[in-house]
């Protein structure tokens, strides 16, 4: 009997979270990673903090390195992207013409970040998602003294926060009234934004950046309130998009990102999606959603690899959404899903560590924490944000795949 042959697009979290999960599990098929870019497997999170402060270099971000794939028997083939996708037959065909068919293909392309609309951009206005941007906005910094930063959410907000560590003047123009409004409400946002304005960050909120233009070395925005500002380097955290433009044609479903149930699986047999890629359904009935983080890519991909080997259970509703941020030399955390509350309460302060714990409610019930500098309190709450068990379970891999 021929062994199945899983085929993974994307080799970052996901993509090599899969890969290894599968062969944690026991599957003895043949295992190909595919990413479009030149690189080995690297963690993104460092591009906004220690690869821009020097504290992290391109090895030492590695995810896996090939040789420790090559010896899982995980196959790498980088540098071509996926450029379509025919789903019932699970083949792909790369940029360069060659076709790959496979029995189960992981969707684990990942997002890009949004870039301004060219009519108000120009040239030089740096995205940051790929180790490329982060090597550049790296070496543009070395020779700067002033950064703004558009787009006041985490990515920015630990650009800005590196800036200031390598001495710099930085600037975050926000939109919103207040950064982090969405993901944290306005108590735990306003503390965010104190962290900023302690280390020397420069926040205007309420005002849109309208224009940014080349002025002599540097660049110059033009605010919604009609004022200009200069800068030398000016980056933009906008939020990403998902990776779906190679699906086009291919018929699976897609709605900001793949649709896929609590256990990944798409609207075509045998096809799975993990990651920021991924319009994933919690298992607890929430709306389905994109989650942009690290451990939840992590985790999907530990999903659906033991969907794959059939080794699925209800064991699976026990994940709990979290991420962390760092900035002027603190940890941020959340664990749940802040963002739906209905009430904020602080639960533990310690102003000489800068620490503190916030509980958020709905409806009087807790359904998420988010702190600073508070990890142990934190993850106490983990288990007390478990949500109830899965209702539906998923099928068995036979009939995922006819
Ligand atoms: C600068 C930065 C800082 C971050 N910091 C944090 C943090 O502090 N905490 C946190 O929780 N999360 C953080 N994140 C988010 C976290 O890194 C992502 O959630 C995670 O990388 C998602 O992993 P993924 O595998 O789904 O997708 P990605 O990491 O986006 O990887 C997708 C891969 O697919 C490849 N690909 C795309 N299209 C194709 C194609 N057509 N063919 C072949 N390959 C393709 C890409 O080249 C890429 O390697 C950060 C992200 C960035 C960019």
């Amino acid at each position: 009997m021929t062994q199945p042959v899983v085929l993974i697009l994307g080799a970052s979290v996901a993509g090599v979270g899969a890969a290894t999960e599968l062969r944690r599990c026991g599957f003895e098929g043949r295992i190909v990673l595919v990413d479009g870019q030149p690189h080995a497997p690297y963690d993104r999170p460092p591009l906004s903090k220690a690869i821009l402060t020097g504290e992290a270099t391109t090895d030492s971000i590695a995810l896996a390195t090939p040789a420790e794939l090559s010896e899982k028997n995980i196959e790498l083939r980088l540098g071509v992207p996926v450029a379509a996708l025919d789903a019932p037959a699970r083949r792909v065909t790369l940029a360069d013409g060659t076709v790959l068919s496979a029995d189960f293909i992981v969707i684990a392309t990942g997002a890009r970040a949004r870039v301004l609309p060219s009519a108000c951009s120009c040239e030089g206005v740096i995205t940051l998602r790929d180790l490329d941007d982060g090597l550049r906005l790296k070496q543009v910094m070395a020779s700067a003294k002033h950064v703004a930063v558009i787009g006041g959410g985490f990515i920015g907000a630990e650009v800005a926060s590196s800036a200031r560590q390598l001495g710099l003047e930085a600037t975050v123009y926000e939109c919103e009234s207040l950064p982090f409004l969405r993901v944290l409400g306005p108590a735990v946002a306003q503390r965010l934004v104190d962290l900023h304005l302690a280390a020397g960050v420069k926040v205007k909120t309420g005002v849109r950046v309208e224009q940014v233009s080349r002025a002599g070395d540097g660049f110059s925005l033009r605010l919604s309130d009609g004022s200009v500002h200069p800068a030398d380097v000016v980056v933009a955290g906008l939020g990403a998009l998902p990776n779906v433009e190679f699906l086009e044609a291919s018929g699976v479903q897609v709605a900001d990102g793949i649709v896929c149930d609590a256990w990944g699986r798409t609207s075509h047999a045998g096809l799975f999606a993990a990651g920021d890629v991924a319009n994933w359904a919690p298992t607890d009935g929430a709306a389905r959603h994109r989650d942009e983080h690290w451990t939840s890519a992590r985790e999907h991909a530990r999903i659906v690899a033991h969907t794959i080997c059939g080794q699925t259970g209800p064991v699976w509703a026990e994940y709990v959404p979290y991420f962390w941020s760092d900035m002027h030399g603190k940890r941020i955390q959340a664990l749940g899903t802040p963002q739906h509350a209905d009430e904020v309460r602080f639960v533990f302060e310690d102003e000489t560590k800068g620490a503190f714990l916030a509980e958020y409610l709905r409806a009087g019930q807790l359904i998420g924490v988010a702190g600073c500098n508070a990890a142990g309190r934190l993850m106490k709450y983990r288990a007390r944000l478990v949500p109830a068990p899965a209702s539906i379970q998923p099928q068995a891999l036979k009939e995922t795949t006819e």
